[in-house]
């Protein structure tokens, strides 16, 4: 049980004056209106299905629009170089980034081949910025999701098959060695169940040859699924006994539905929880079991979530452990949740935004996701838009 109180903790995910800070009153204002249109389901609902027909049909001015509004909320830019003003903006508020090149869904060779090209190039650039720390990456983004799930169900390859799975872990294989050369991290994202069993020993192979004497990769563990707190701790132990150390990044999970609908379709027991409350509680013991192993593993708490931030911030600072400790990382997306990330960044705690960047077509669908999230279904207010109607009330605008 921890008892603090938030004083001495110095953290107050409220506090919407530091959130918000960032931001003039006319980008304030900007943003407040866009998430009030995306608090719409029906105007996200058909601006998504226009957006992604007009950007098939080349429409005149559909990119400028798209890149004049949602874009600039969510996304860095269209290159590594718009990027840069976006990264040193969240550095004068001391918060790190972790740049996503937003690629996603393709499966043509030269198109794998060209993303491999993209995410090394990111590596570079973060080797050369300081405040780029991490470059995230998604095997999905280097290989198509048939061979992935191929090589996960152990049925027989094509010759094909392997020719084509030796070229993925090639491509991983490159990006991770270069990382470790140059002193960046890599954040190896999680994908659908039925993917991941093939993306877990890829990423496992990579700690093993490159967290040797530092941790350079991470794996992303899903704590929506039932078997993952015990995952996270056989992959610590298994680090451990090899004589490498374990790459943590936590999230909830982005694939439920999909999830529940494939197990109910083909008839096995869905591997998700069955309610928030045990994603929760999962949740929040992955992330004692990091804080409390921090000396011989390094994790990243991604997470919108208040209470799960503000419980690894307690434990740190309940410990003693120093905030800004390398191992003990917090993350959220660009656009979100700034009341947490900034305030925990002004309380002295190693945190850093996801800054996605990649032209318009193919980030759209990322964008829309990010729409689909801060629609309200009830009617009610946004998280977000709640807090920034706040900030602009304290302001007086
Ligand atoms: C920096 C960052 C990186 C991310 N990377 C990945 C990634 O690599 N792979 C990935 O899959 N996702 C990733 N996500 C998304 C993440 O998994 C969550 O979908 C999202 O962040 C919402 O969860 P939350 O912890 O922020 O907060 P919350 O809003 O508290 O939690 C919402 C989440 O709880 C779970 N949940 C909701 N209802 C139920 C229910 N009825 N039963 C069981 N569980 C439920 C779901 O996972 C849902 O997404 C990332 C998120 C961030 C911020």
């Amino acid at each position: 049980m921890i008892s603090m109180d938030t004083t001495e903790l110095n953290l107050d995910f409220n506090n919407t004056q530091i959130a918000f800070a960032h931001k003039p009153d006319s980008e304030l204002k900007a943003t407040t209106l866009l998430f009030k249109l995306m608090n719409k389901p029906r105007l996200v609902e058909w601006g998504s299905t226009l957006s992604l027909f007009a950007l098939k049909l080349h429409f005149p001015f559909t990119k400028w629009i798209i890149k004049k509004s949602i874009f600039t909320q969510f996304c860095g830019g269209t290159t590594l170089l718009e990027t840069q003003s976006t990264v040193d903006h969240l550095q004068r508020h001391r918060v790190l980034t972790v740049l996503d090149y937003g690629a996603e869904g393709q499966s043509e060779e030269p198109d794998l081949d060209q993303a491999l090209q993209e995410f090394l190039r990111a590596i570079e650039f973060a080797g050369s910025n300081s405040s780029i720390p991490v470059v995230s990456t998604k095997v999905t983004a280097l290989a198509s999701d048939e061979v992935l799930e191929r090589v996960g169900r152990r049925t027989d390859l094509s010759t094909a098959d392997q020719a084509a799975f030796e070229r993925v872990q090639d491509r991983l294989d490159q990006m991770c060695r270069k990382a470790a050369e140059i002193d960046v991290k890599i954040f190896v994202d999680a994908e659908e169940s039925w993917m991941q069993e093939t993306i877990d020993r890829m990423v496992e192979e990579m700690m093993e040859k490159y967290n040797r004497e530092k941790v350079v990769v991470y794996n992303t563990f899903q704590m929506y699924r039932t078997d993952r707190l015990d995952y996270l701790k056989s992959s610590y132990a298994d680090a451990l006994a090899k004589g490498y150390m374990l790459g943590a990044k936590l999230v909830r999970g982005a694939y439920m539905e999909k999830e529940r609908e494939r197990a109910a379709e083909r008839g096995y027991p869905s591997p998700i929880y069955p309610d928030k409350q045990a994603t929760d509680h999962a949740y929040d013991e992955a992330v004692r079991f990091c804080v409390d192993h921090y000396d011989t593993m390094a994790s990243c708490n991604a997470s919108h979530n208040a209470a799960s931030n503000l419980l690894q911030a307690r434990l740190i600072v309940e410990r003693g452990i120093h905030r800004n400790h390398p191992h003990l990382n917090f993350c959220q997306l660009q656009g979100m949740s700034d009341n947490i990330t900034f305030n925990l960044a002004d309380a002295g705690f190693n945190v850093a935004k996801y800054v996605v960047y990649g032209p318009v077509q193919k980030v759209i669908h990322y964008l829309i996701r990010r729409a689909e999230e801060n629609t309200s279904v009830t009617g009610d207010l946004s998280r977000e838009l709640a807090l920034l109607q706040k900030e602009k009330l304290r302001r007086g605008i």
